[in-house]
């Protein structure tokens, strides 16, 4: 059995990447769109054989729950609209896969939470990268100790954003800069790699070269968060330049990736040699196990939970920047 999806939002991560892969999936497959404009719907009917009565806009969009070929909603909306669409999702009896970062801020994470729990429905995070092979690899050579433990991380996500006009750059429909949108890549990236949850931060923001265009978030930024174990990660986060690296010290070597969070292109090595990884579909693997888990009812890899983590580094992290790199407690 198939479970049936309808993405919300067909922008281009939902057309470029997501609706592609699903013609690829095993487990689960395209059944319906939401989306604000109607223009786009001939394409995607066309392409993706979806049937009228599964087409929905944001206002008719509650009436989903009527609609038995529809199990699983992704949200693929900017930022700010994460929280209302999937606890809208959730009360019309639905599964939700949402976007990264879940929200923006800790409060909508746990209002999400709490509204997919009392539906008795399952919330997965787009996290893709929980089921790519080289990340994977990363994980696994922290876990098993492999080069001994995991003292330093060096992760770094950024990228050169270019139109000015780009829901991205505007506080109100981001929620923040870099750091919301790959930033959180690195936190990621440094928590699975060291295998434990950070308890401090500290934060730096960086004079802004072009404050007119970055004037509602910040454009690149600097952050250290602090592990129990005494391990620390340190991170830039930029939407100035690109910079995508994943960088792990342990006692005995390291390991890396380079390209880390792309979808495709990871360059992985370790003080041993290259590692030898064939790539796969991030996107079909992530929502073919994401799927799995709802068919099997058992949790999902990367579940709200997973997420609102995330939203409280982040909350901690402009707490500390805001108080000129004062050390915080997270949560
Ligand atoms: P996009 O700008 O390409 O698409 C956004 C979509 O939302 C468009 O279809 C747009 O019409 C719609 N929309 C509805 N209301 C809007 C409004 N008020 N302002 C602007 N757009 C509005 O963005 P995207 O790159 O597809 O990102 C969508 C979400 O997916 C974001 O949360 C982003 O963080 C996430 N994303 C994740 C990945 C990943 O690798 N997991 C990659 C890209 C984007």
């Amino acid at each position: 059995k198939k479970l049936g999806i309808a993405l919300i939002g067909l922008g281009g991560y939902a057309t470029n990447q997501l609706a592609p892969a699903l013609l690829q999936t095993q487990h689960i497959e395209l059944r319906g769109i939401v989306t604000g404009t109607p223009s786009k719907i001939p394409v995607w009917v066309e392409k993706y054989k979806i049937p009228e009565k599964n087409i929905y806009n944001y206002d008719n969009f509650d009436k989903i729950a009527d609609n038995k070929d529809i199990d699983v909603v992704y949200v693929v909306l900017p930022n700010s609209m994460h929280a209302e669409f999937t606890i809208r999702a959730a009360k019309a009896g639905k599964h939700v896969i949402c976007e990264k970062p879940m929200s923006v801020s800790v409060k909508e994470g746990e209002a999400m939470i709490a509204a997919c729990k009392k539906a008795g429905r399952q919330l997965a995070i787009g996290y893709r990268l929980h089921y790519d092979p080289f990340h994977l690899e990363m994980m696994r050579l922290s876990r098993e100790k492999v080069f001994g433990e995991v003292k330093l991380v060096e992760a770094s996500d950024g990228f050169r954003a270019g139109d000015p006009a780009q829901w991205r750059l505007h506080h109100a429909l981001s929620g923040g800069g870099p750091l919301m949108d790959v930033g959180i890549y690195a936190i990621q990236g440094a928590r699975y790699t060291i295998g434990l949850e950070p308890t401090y931060v500290t934060a730096q923001a960086f004079p802004k070269t072009d404050p007119q265009k970055f004037k509602d978030i910040e454009e690149s930024l600097a952050w250290q968060l602090y592990f129990p174990n005494g391990a620390i990660a340190n991170s830039f986060s930029t939407y100035i330049t690109n910079v995508n690296r994943l960088y792990a010290a342990a006692e005995k070597g390291w390991f890396e990736l380079n390209r880390a969070y792309g979808y495709k292109g990871q360059e992985g090595r370790t003080s041993q040699g290259p590692m030898q990884i064939t790539p796969i579909n991030q996107q079909a693997a992530h929502m073919d196990g994401v799927a799995k888990a709802i068919l099997e009812n058992r949790p999902n890899n990367v579940p709200g939970e997973e997420g609102l983590r995330d939203m409280k580094i982040i909350e901690a992290i402009y707490a500390s920047m805001a108080a000129a790199g004062k050390k915080l407690k997270i949560g």
